[in-house]
């Protein structure tokens, strides 16, 4: 096992990519936080799912874009599992919208939970990694950090400024063994683009820029986010790791 007597938190660990992610974290030996804003359902039962492989676990709600939910999400984990050793920043919201019918509130809420949220978990989280000269960080970005794509310009540049976050704290937290990386998913069928799969012809026109022809499951990206929380990766900080079928070569 790779991540044994590991603490993690997940943001968004409630449903589809965090939810494997945290469930894989758990098979690797690690006690997981499972954070949620809204599904406490969802959240409690990703908590029996890992208690039933033996480790500790906990669901959190929290708003990672507000900074005062953020701090007692932290100190909640921290006194219940123990000292964070590893943070997945994943919670993440995306609503397609034309540039010219795209609202303030709409840009807010994407660019508010998707980068401001990385931030603020990230930070709050760090700084206590700092005292104990070690963390794993892992950002969840998107392949449309690199690809601009109709009606998405809001989570475009939310995912766009996670990669360069990602190399602003891997930068500033080196010194304090802090590794911070990214981890850009391809599409993957979850909750966030389930009626955009149901559409024959948006799926059809996708298919054709994935060399490897299929829509990815969360759990194709469990081993690449293993690799980033574990020693593995220990030599590797503030870079971009691309699981997406090929996109990034079409
Ligand atoms: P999803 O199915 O919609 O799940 C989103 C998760 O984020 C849920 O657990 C949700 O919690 C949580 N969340 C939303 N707003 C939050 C907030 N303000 N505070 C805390 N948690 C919040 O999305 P997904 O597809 O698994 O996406 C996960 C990450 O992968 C996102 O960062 C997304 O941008 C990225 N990604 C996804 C794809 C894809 O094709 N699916 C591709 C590239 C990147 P509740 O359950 O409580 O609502």
């Amino acid at each position: 096992m790779k991540l044994e007597r590991q603490v993690a938190l997940v943001t968004g660990g409630s449903r589809s990519i965090g939810r494997a992610v945290a469930l894989a974290f758990a098979r690797e030996g690690a006690a997981v936080a499972v954070n949620y804003v809204s599904h406490a359902e969802e959240a409690e039962s990703a908590v029996r799912e890992i208690e039933k492989q033996g480790r500790r676990a906990l669901a959190v709600r929290a708003d990672a874009s507000q900074r005062a939910q953020v701090q007692a999400m932290v100190d909640e984990v921290t006194t219940r599992l123990g000292p964070i050793d590893i943070l997945v920043n994943n919670a993440g919201v995306q609503k397609r919208v034309f540039f010219l019918e795209l609202d303030e509130a709409d840009w807010d809420w994407m660019l508010g939970v998707n980068l401001k949220g990385y931030f603020l978990v990230g930070q709050a989280v760090a700084a206590r990694m700092k005292a104990r000269g070690r963390g794993k960080i892992i950002n969840v970005s998107s392949e449309a950090a690199g690809f601009p794509a109709p009606r998405m310009t809001a989570y475009c540049v939310s995912k766009a400024g996670v990669a360069m976050l990602t190399k602003c704290m891997a930068l500033e937290l080196a010194p304090y063994g802090i590794r911070v990386n990214a981890l850009a998913p391809g599409l993957t069928r979850t909750d966030i683009n389930r009626k955009d799969l149901e559409d024959d012809t948006f799926l059809k026109a996708r298919l054709t820029r994935i060399p490897l022809g299929r829509v990815m499951a969360p759990e194709d990206l469990v081993g690449a986010a293993i690799f980033l929380a574990s020693a593995d990766s220990d030599m590797m900080t503030g870079m971009t790791l691309q699981v997406d079928g090929g996109r990034g070569i079409t």
